[in-house]
């Protein structure tokens, strides 16, 4: 029995939730569209480009454990001659880069056109990581049109901070998973999967509790 299902959203852009018993039930659903979205996209429609993919919690999990649905889609552009960007806030430094792409590499992810790693520089707020996330976006769709793009956070897909047309996302949670073409991007379908990240900061900060150990904040000595 097929228990999700799509809730569109009073917008002035195309925007639908996905509602189902569990997150992975409504993560399936969202992956298994795509995969039949890009199939009609390139077959029927002839078209040409590159998918861009986030890394965590979008192509591997936060044991470096690869997400198999994502890594459908991933080798599915593969098959269909389309090209496959990753976009991560993971800070670009030698050391890390070559951590990135061998950790990529033993979950069977390779052959992309370009990775694109956060300059140390930057900070990471959330509107620093959009900036970056957007800058890259923009720097791919020089060379090749965006079909879709897909990660599990909002500054993933959209600039943050929300302007007017896209405020209504901001009534949806962190693990919410959304179908959406958002104003001002490159006309690509956007798809946010479930975003762990609250989660495991709830979880790192019960066990720090546990032990005595949550940091003061900043400027509290
Ligand atoms: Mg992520």
């Amino acid at each position: 029995m097929l228990t999700s299902r799509f809730e569109p959203h009073d917008a002035d852009f195309c925007f639908a939730s996905i509602h189902g018993l569990t997150d992975n039930e409504r993560h399936n659903f969202a992956t298994r569209w795509l995969l039949e979205w890009l199939k009609f996209q390139v077959g029927y429609l002839g078209a040409r480009g590159v998918v861009v993919f986030d890394i965590d919690d979008t192509l591997m999990d936060n044991e470096g454990a690869p997400i198999d649905s994502v890594l459908r889609i991933y080798d599915l552009a593969k098959t269909l001659g389309l090209h496959r960007a990753i976009v991560t806030a993971r800070p670009e430094t030698i050391d890390n880069r070559q951590y990135t792409v061998e950790s990529l590499k033993e979950i069977g992810v390779n052959h992309w056109e370009s990775l694109y790693m956060m300059p140390e520089s930057r900070d990471i707020t959330t509107e620093s990581v959009s900036s970056y996330k957007r800058e890259a976006r923009d720097d791919i769709e020089t060379r090749h049109r965006i079909i879709a793009n897909i990660g599990d956070m909002w500054h993933d897909l959209v600039q943050m901070p929300l302007h007017h047309s896209t405020r209504c996302l901001e009534q949806m949670s962190d693990d919410a998973c959304c179908i959406l073409f958002p104003p001002m991007s490159h006309g690509e379908v956007a798809l946010k999967l479930v975003s762990r990240a609250r989660e495991r900061a709830h979880i790192k900060m019960m066990s720090q509790k546990s032990k005595g150990e949550v940091n003061k904040p900043h400027g509290d000595k």
